[in-house]
């Protein structure tokens, strides 16, 4: 039967009666316990480490509360210890530059980035009354362009029209253009995705970058990459400078492991989160949720 994580540690230490500090000793019983936990919610070994290490920093000498029990005491700790580390407070999209606000989506394909790109586009269309223009710079892949054109009908925002042979760079620049002369408010990139990070995606990204300026860089990964999500996160942010985190498919079966692994290696906020395949599934991050969900 399903135990959870405070039923387990109470369990551990029932056998502290007393009153007072917690040892050493209880708390390291504790935190086996919790490395199981959160390697099972796919939480990045490093940073199994790392969290562990700040919950033995902040549990050992601790004072046990008379109300509560050692275990709920050590549940508390590390409760806390997981909404610090995944960010306190929900983060939103920062449109605070001069329009049209550059947003560039990047990410592994299949990671749900045109989905989300247009998510995000209803949600600012919708919720903050701005006037949007999205763009595929996927140019190895026709059907990405035209996906997002039918999103772009779907949700009620403008695509830039298709123009074969451009090259990412010249459509981004495009966009931009197009964005000036139209008046619009956010021009949103979405980038062309690899299955791995490879070399040739992030070189293209760079210059899309470089020549656009934006004011996001949103990376959108998917809640059950696992152990894989922290080399991602790592490598799309050296490279392109990361802004923030979408992660998609929370509505599956991922207990959010890769929220605290990404959270944890790029320090970067994670936004928003994507609950499923719908236009209007996106919602915003709510650490505590995502906490109690790696907890178990
Ligand atoms: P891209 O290759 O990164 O652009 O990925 P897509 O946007 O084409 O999405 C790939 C698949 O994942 C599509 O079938 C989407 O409907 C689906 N998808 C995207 N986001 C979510 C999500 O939050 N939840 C679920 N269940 N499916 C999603």
């Amino acid at each position: 039967m399903f135990e959870g994580l405070s039923d387990k540690l109470s369990n551990i230490l029932s056998s502290l009666t007393r009153r007072g500090a917690l040892t050493e000793e209880d708390v390291n019983a504790a935190l086996r316990e919790v490395r199981r936990a959160l390697l099972e919610a796919d939480v990045a070994l490093e940073v199994v480490r790392s969290f562990t290490d700040k919950v033995r920093a902040r549990a050992v000498g601790a004072e046990v509360v008379k109300s509560v029990s050692p275990g709920q005491q050590v549940v508390k700790i590390v409760h806390d210890q997981l909404v610090e580390m995944l960010g306190s407070d929900a983060e939103v999209i920062s449109l605070n530059a001069v329009p049209p606000v550059g947003i560039l989506m990047v990410g592994l394909q299949g990671s749900g980035k045109t989905t989300t790109t247009a998510k995000i586009a209803r949600r600012l269309k919708d919720r903050e009354n701005r006037k949007v223009l999205m763009a595929s710079l996927d140019t190895r892949r026709p059907a990405a362009q035209e996906q997002l054109a039918v999103l772009g009908k779907q949700v009620g925002v403008d695509t830039l029209p298709i123009v074969a042979g451009q090259s990412a760079v010249q459509i981004a620049r495009r966009a931009m253009e197009a964005a000036r002369l139209g008046g619009y408010d956010v021009v949103m990139l979405d980038t062309a995705g690899r299955v791995t990070v490879d070399e040739a995606l992030m070189v293209e990204a760079a210059e899309v970058r470089a020549a656009t300026n934006p004011h996001e860089v949103l990376l959108v990964a998917d809640a059950l990459t696992g152990q894989d999500a922290v080399n991602t996160a790592r490598a799309f942010d050296q490279r392109l400078g990361v802004t923030g985190i979408v992660l998609t498919r929370m509505d599956g079966d991922a207990r959010g492991g890769a929220a605290l692994s990404m959270r944890a290696v790029t320090g970067k906020p994670i936004k928003l989160i994507g609950t499923g395949e719908k236009v209007d599934a996106l919602e915003e991050f709510h650490p505590s949720r995502v906490a109690n969900r790696i907890l178990g």
